[in-house]
């Protein structure tokens, strides 16, 4: 089947309608807007630069417009996207240009110098171009293809190295749902950045799965602080929007402060983030008296959210939907509805419609209710593979089913709680141990903010968990009322043998703490 270029529907349906603000500069596309600025990509794309159907663009740039047009020059003309984490060092971002090899790489002038390096390093040469040009003309433009002038590993003024080949008028691609439209790296927590790909079929499903559970439709608003790099920026980009023709506010980077703003001035009514947003909302002072009448919930995903964070929304009138989701598969998975937020506390609630799943244990029989075991998913919405990496798509099936690496139990209403991750696991006396649990637990505890896990080696148990603890200010709990603490709750060889306080934890781009980088500490 081709893919349907939905800016191009609904620029039919209602052309006049908003589809983005920029909440950094406060420009605005309609939906009409959005579609022209695609189809302006796609012609200068392919007439000038000689891309065609499956040629990989690198994005280097924060948050804003060009990223939703791009998307639709790339879901009308078969290009794939390959966001970049600008975040990363030019040594890292060689890794990714040599992994995903890319004919075009877009940097903002920003990232111009990253980028040069990168390329350098790669050993690639991808035409270079800044972004900002792509942006504005493709705004502008009405039907004029937009002039890219200068090089984004050049420098300012520099003249473009055009193409030499003298192309004509090109034949726009046909797509077909099975292609590629992204290759989406993973966050890299449990080891290298892994180039999934995410074909048109895959946005198909989840944004139906997303819509269906979270009741999306034109009369949506949400604001948009997700990294443009990992899948939840394009899951709440894509979804509201485009599939659903509502309105989404772009801002370039979270702060709490702008996040508070927004939500009150775009009316949002819906809001998806991360946890360490979401402290970092309730700890900012606009947090109390902010008026956030409009939010009917806010999603959250990508990593145990804990308890007491959940309850301070709750308490403000707010509910949490506690959504799981991940790289590979979509990404939303599991949803937990918000009659449910207090009942089922801690779960991510049931599989979206569309999603088929199984527990299983090491032997890879199903697991009954209340026992844990690897969660394993099949269904429309998930990966054909990593890219050019046949070892790690091998591994990561059993037949038609995605092996998550997540451990999770059910209950007997059916609803899913994560255990932990197979990798950050640990055996201390011949006991699996989930530093998950163990966090959440400690987690509870009045003086600490924040805490983290892992396995140490030991000679006496193999190994034994080091927890690493962020007090709340003007506390610094000792590690034997910590331990106290952790008997009160959990078995014996659960209990961590260390307990160090730290200022803070390190974190990777998505906010997820670096267990790679405290194991190291
Ligand atoms: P990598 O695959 O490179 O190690 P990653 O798995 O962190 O990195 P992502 O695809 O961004 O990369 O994250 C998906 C993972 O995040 C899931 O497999 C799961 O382990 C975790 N996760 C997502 N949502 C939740 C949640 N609500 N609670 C607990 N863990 C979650
Ligand atoms: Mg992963």
């Amino acid at each position: 089947m081709t893919a349907t270029d939905w800016a191009a529907r609904w620029a039919g349906y209602s052309p006049e309608a908003i589809a983005f603000t920029d909440g950094d500069t406060g420009e605005e596309l309609t939906y009409g807007e959005l579609n022209q600025g695609g189809m302006n990509l796609v012609v200068h794309f392919l007439s000038t630069l000689g891309l065609g159907h499956g040629d990989r663009i690198a994005i280097l740039a924060e948050n804003s417009l060009a990223y939703p047009l791009l998307f639709v020059a790339a879901q009308k003309a078969g290009f794939v996207l390959v966001p970049v984490n600008y975040r990363l060092s030019a040594h890292e971002l060689a890794y990714i240009l040599k992994d995903a090899a890319p004919a075009l790489l877009i940097a903002e002038a920003q990232f111009s110098a990253l980028a040069a390096a990168a390329c350098q390093q790669s050993g690639l040469n991808p035409e270079c171009w800044l972004l900002e040009e792509v942006f504005n003309h493709a705004v502008e433009a009405t039907g004029a293809v937009p002039p890219l002038r200068r090089r984004a590993a050049g420098g300012e003024g520099e003249e473009p190295q055009r193409t030499s080949r003298q192309l004509g008028t090109p034949r726009w691609p046909t797509v077909s749902e099975t292609d590629p439209i992204f290759i989406l790296y993973t966050s890299g927590t449990t080891g290298f950045p892994k180039g999934a790909l995410y074909t048109h079929r895959m946005l198909f499903w989840n944004s139906v799965n997303t819509a269906l559970s979270l009741v999306i439709n034109s009369e949506s608003r949400t604001l948009n602080v997700m990294p443009p790099f990992h899948t939840g920026g394009w899951n709440v980009l894509v979804t509201p929007l485009l599939h659903r023709g509502g309105h989404t506010v772009l801002l370039r980077k979270f702060s709490a402060g702008g996040v508070l703003e927004w939500l009150e001035k775009s009316k949002s009514t819906v809001f998806m983030a991360v946890p360490t947003m979401l402290r970092m909302l309730t700890d900012d002072p606009a947090f109390a008296t902010a008026d956030l009448t409009s939010l009917r919930y806010i999603i959250v995903g990508g990593e145990p959210l804990p308890l007491p964070v959940i309850e301070q929304w709750h308490r403000r009138g707010i509910p949490i939907r506690q959504g799981f989701g991940m790289t590979e598969v979509g990404p939303n998975l599991f949803s937990l509805h918000q009659n449910d937020a207090t009942r089922k506390i801690g779960s991510i609630g049931r599989p979206n419609f569309y999603v088929e799943t199984r527990i299983v244990d090491e032997n890879g029989r199903d697991c009954p209710a209340n026992v844990s075991g690897e969660l394993l998913l099949r269904g429309p919405m998930v990966t054909p593979g990593y890219w050019q990496n046949e070892a790690a798509t091998q591994s990561a099936f059993q037949g038609e089913w995605f092996k998550t690496g997540d451990v999770v139990q059910r209950d007997e209403d059916g609803y899913f709680f994560v255990v932990g991750r197979l990798k950050e696991m640990y055996i201390s006396g011949g006991e699996n141990v989930y530093p998950a649990e163990i966090e959440r637990w400690l987690e509870k505890h009045p003086e600490i903010a924040e805490v983290a896990v892992v396995g140490t080696e030991d000679e006496k148990w193999g190994e034994v968990g080091s927890a690493f603890v962020v007090p709340v200010p003007g506390h610094s709990p000792s590690a034997e009322s910590l331990g106290g603490y952790c008997r009160e709750g959990l078995a014996r060889f659960k209990v961590p043998k260390y307990f160090l306080l730290v200022t803070e934890l390190p974190k990777n781009a998505t906010g997820k703490i670096d267990r790679r980088a405290l194991a190291n500490l």
